[in-house]
């Protein structure tokens, strides 16, 4: 067969053939590797370093597919983690639900992108139409608006963005966008709990506000805010003369899944004129379960409200959105240029979504959003949550009256955090053992002690297999 030369998607037949035969042969290469529960080969950094280093990256004449495959198929295949793996369990990485992986064939091929209607007519729609769906299932009303992201930490940057800019016009009178920090700048603080993710302190530097400008907050022995001790640090921190902007409450916390109280944070935030951000990046996956939702607390009580799509609610990565009460702190992200997004076309209907996002070509994430909830309906994700918060439910029961562990907090949601009581080199060694035999398990640190960390996002986990760990575990007690 002869084929054009660029092998660009067009209506001659043979490019559509070459398509299909290249999607089934890199099919072909996937699958005759999934034959075993290990996540991952096992091989060390080095040794994986020394195969990849011999690879040509960039040779003189090209190889083509067929050839590139088999290479790809021999030296990186083998040692891609395997994210379905239920012997995966460190972080809030997922696997991948097929028909979200579907998804992403028509998301890649169609290549639309969101910035202008023209750029992406469909897609524009359907993000405009899950963000309002999501906004009713958050529990927001008709004010309420939202925008796909790059991630939590994209979705954490543009609330903490909307958060300063929000309070600098209405308790400062100062337009940041237009003239950049205002004096006052080095006293404005963000409040955050200890055991938040890092991305506030990022974005706190991104801003140009800096480290020194986010209090982290302690927490009480369920590892949330302790809500006494905000109010008492941050009206202290008022009568100095400091200007409190901005708190984040975390459905979710990354290590243990713990939620802080939201209609708590509510009441502090209103008094100082705060806005309050709900980082809810893990827990919004809870929102699915009839039996657990209420967990989560008030969340449409804050004014922005981050989910991501690639965690609890297991989709490729990235998808991620960000949700706003009240749609005027969306226009934080709004400008207009000649060549993208004319006043004019907007007048007329068109949508540009540019103007709600930090990015400017972006991805048709939401269309996994649409074809995930529609193929699994509300139950079908109910029962996907059901089940991993009750395993890790399950794994915590085994372990709270067995004298050879300490335990984190009582699971909220899908994460276990626990130790052997011998120490942090047996806890550290066996996370490395398990590497090396194909189970990745996750490590953290909790009041100075080395804890192991099984974050369970995967539903096909079964109780044995979780009585099996427990019991290899168990057998490095001295
Ligand atoms: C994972 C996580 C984030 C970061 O999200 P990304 O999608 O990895 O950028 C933020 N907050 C919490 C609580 C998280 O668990």
């Amino acid at each position: 067969m002869s084929l054009p030369e660029y092998t660009i998607l067009s209506s001659d037949e043979s490019t559509k053939a070459r398509l299909k035969e290249m999607v089934n042969s890199t099919l072909d290469a996937i699958l005759s590797q999934v034959n075993t529960d290990e996540a991952y080969s096992g091989i060390g950094p080095y040794e994986l370093r020394k195969k990849i280093e011999a690879l040509k990256v960039l040779p003189d004449r090209g190889e083509g597919f067929e050839k590139t495959l088999k290479t790809v198929e021999r030296d990186i295949l083998p040692h891609l983690l395997r994210t379905w793996s239920t012997s995966y369990m460190p972080h809030l990485h997922s696997p991948a639900l097929l028909e979200t992986v579907a998804a992403e064939l028509i998301i890649a091929l169609y290549n639309d992108s969101l910035d202008s209607w023209d750029q992406g007519p469909a897609a524009t729609e359907i993000e405009v139409r899950v963000i309002r769906e999501l906004c009713t299932l958050f529990g927001y009303g008709k004010d309420s608006d939202g925008v796909f992201t790059s991630g939590g930490s994209g979705s954490n940057l543009s609330a903490t963005i909307q958060a300063r800019d929000t309070y600098c016009s209405k308790v400062l009178k100062w337009d940041v966008k237009k003239k950049g920090l205002p004096k006052e700048w080095s006293r404005m603080r963000l409040y955050t709990s200890e055991i938040s993710h890092f991305s506030f302190d990022k974005s706190a530097h991104i801003l140009g506000l800096g480290y020194d400008a986010v209090v982290h907050l302690p927490v009480d022995d369920h590892m949330r805010i302790d809500t006494a001790k905000a109010e008492a640090i941050i009206a202290r921190d008022a009568e100095a003369g400091l200007l409190p902007f901005m708190i984040t409450a975390t459905a979710g916390t990354t290590d243990y899944g713990s939620i802080d109280n939201v209609s708590e944070l509510r009441k502090i935030a209103d008094r100082y004129s705060m806005y309050l951000h709900v980082d809810a990046a893990y827990g919004s996956g809870a929102i699915m379960s009839d039996t657990y939702r209420s967990r989560l607390g008030e969340l449409s009580l804050a004014d922005s409200i981050t989910v991501d799509f690639h965690k609890m609610f297991l989709m490729p990565i990235s998808c991620s959105c960000l949700l706003v009460k009240n749609r005027s702190t969306l226009e934080a992200f709004e400008l207009h240029a000649d060549y993208l997004n004319r006043e004019e076309d907007e007048e007329d209907g068109y949508i540009n979504l540019v103007g709600k996002a930090i990015q400017t070509t972006r991805r048709a994430d939401a269309l996994k959003v649409f074809i995930a909830f529609s193929v699994r309906g509300r139950d079908g994700y109910g029962r996907i949550i059901d089940r991993v918060i009750e395993n890790a439910s399950y794994f915590y029961s085994r372990l709270k009256d067995d004298e050879v562990f300490i335990t984190g907090p009582e699971p909220e949601l899908s994460s276990v955090v626990f130790a052997l009581r011998d120490g942090d080199e047996v806890n550290k060694k066996i996370r490395r053992d398990l590497m090396s035999r194909g189970t990745v398990i996750g490590q953290t640190v909790m009041n100075g002690r080395v804890m192991l960390k099984f974050t369970l996002l995967n539903p096909e986990l079964t109780h044995e297999h979780i009585d099996e760990l427990i019991s290899t575990i168990r057998a490095y007690s001295l």
